[in-house]
Parts: structure tokens; C-alpha cells; sequence
């Protein structure tokens, strides 16, 4: 079963992909991570997106869809993968659309997390993660126990995305409503698209995202 989780920066896709994964045995994919991955290992698309994503503007389908087309061939998205962060445009989705379509694969849900702005800027601009083991914290809303310790493995290293600052979080909210907000007709024209209030606590969004994917 193949998902796609929409909805602005901050609405919590990267979080319930992850749980979505454990529960669902389905794979993230993520393309902000993958892109991440590529300026960490100083690929040549990574030095071409570094200032793209840094100034929160969208990278190009181009680049984009190679990703993904690359990705999902590999085995273990044979069973199903949950796309966080793809399709962004409607020239992604129309992209995705084909090279299923190739593969005899579909999608079985669009769930859009409905959320608002301004309390993603707020959620966007606290959050950190460990280095060591990649656990996620907020300085408002999920501090370690124990300041600068991480709960889960111990370590004392953290860091923050380089586009999580107020001034890229406003322009991807942008990007946002600009070039992915209209896909989000696109899928509900199809029959599959799905809301969740994405406000709601982190528990109480996975449950009712594992109910809508059943
Ligand atoms: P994310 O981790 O999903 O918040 O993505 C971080 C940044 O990566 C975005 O602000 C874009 O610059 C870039 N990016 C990630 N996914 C896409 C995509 N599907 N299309 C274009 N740019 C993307």
C-alpha cells in the first residue's frame, strides 16, 4: 500500500511518517531527508539545492522526481512506502501519477494534515534533534529531562535544521501555499484525498491517521 501525507512545514508529516512506518511496515520517504543527505555528502545535487532549500524555496521537479523514481525501485519500497514531503507540485504529482502507472502501482490515500500557519512557526523555530540517535525535541513543548541530555540514548550533541529560522520558515510557508496547496484539488478530484486535524496531540494524530489507512 502506497501513502502520501500533505500538509505545510511543520504539520508533524515527518513525525507520523515515522510512526506510520513502524506500525504500517511501510517505508518513509522523505525528500527533504533525502536532499539533506546530499548536501551532508556533498554530492553535486547537493551543492546545487543547498541555497535553494536554505532560502525555503522549492527545489526543481526535475532533480525532484529522479529522486523518487530512483528510490521507489529499490526493494525495500516493495511493499509499500508512505511519501512524506512528495509530490510538491502539481508537476511532481503528475510525474508520480506516470511512473506508477508504469510500475502497475497506485496510491491508495492522500491524507492532508490541516493545520495553521502561525502555530507552525512556533513549532518549526523550537525544534532540535539528537545527533547520535536523530530523537526529536522542542525548547517549548518536549525538553529532555535532563537539559542538553538526550532522553532516548544519552548524548549531549544536538542541532537544528538550517532552514528551520523564522524568516525560511515564512518563505516555505509560502512555497507552501503557492506551487503545493493547489495538488491538494488535484487529489481531491480523485476520490482519495483524506483530512486530519493535524492540531490535535501527537497520539491522537497517529490514531486517527492508522484508522484512515486501516
Ligand atoms: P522538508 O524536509 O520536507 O521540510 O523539506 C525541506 C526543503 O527541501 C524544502 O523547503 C525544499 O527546499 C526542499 N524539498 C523537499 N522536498 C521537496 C519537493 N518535493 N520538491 C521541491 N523541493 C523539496
Amino acid at each position: 500500500m502506497n501513502v502520501i501525507l500533505l500538509g505545510p512545514p511543520g504539520c508533524g508529516k515527518g513525525t507520523q511518517a515515522k510512526r506510520i512506518e513502524k506500525a504500517k511496515g511501510l517505508v518513509q520517504l522523505s525528500t527533504g531527508d533525502m536532499l539533506r543527505r546530499e548536501i551532508a555528502d556533498e554530492t553535486e545535487i547537493g551543492v546545487q539545492v543547498k541555497e535553494t532549500m536554505n532560502s525555503g524555496q522549492l527545489v526543481s521537479d526535475k532533480i525532484i522526481v529522479a529522486l523518487i523514481a530512483k528510490r521507489i525501485d529499490e526493494p525495500d519500497c516493495k511493499d509499500g512506502f508512505i511519501l512524506d514531503g512528495f509530490p510538491r507540485t502539481l508537476g511532481q504529482a503528475d510525474a508520480l501519477s506516470s511512473m506508477l502507472k508504469e510500475k502497475n502501482l497506485e496510491v491508495a490515500n492522500v491524507i492532508e494534515l490541516k493545520v495553521d500557519d502561525e502555530s507552525m512557526v512556533t513549532r518549526i523555530t523550537g525544534r532540535f534533534t539528537c545527533d547520535e540517535c536523530g530523537a526529536g525535541y522542542h525548547d517549548e513543548f518536549s525538553k529532555p529531562r535532563e537539559p542538553g541530555v538526550c532522553d532516548i540514548c544519552g548524548g549531549n550533541r544536538f542541532s537544528r535544521r538550517a532552514d528551520d529560522n523564522e524568516e525560511t520558515v515564512r518563505s516555505r510557508l509560502v512555497a507552501y501555499h503557492e506551487q503545493t496547496a493547489p495538488i491538494i484539488a488535484y487529489y481531491g478530484e480523485k476520490g482519495i484525498l483524506r483530512s486530519v486535524d493535524g492540531m490535535a496531540s501527537i497520539d491522537k494524530v497517529t490514531a486517527e491517521l492508522n484508522e484512515v489507512i486501516g
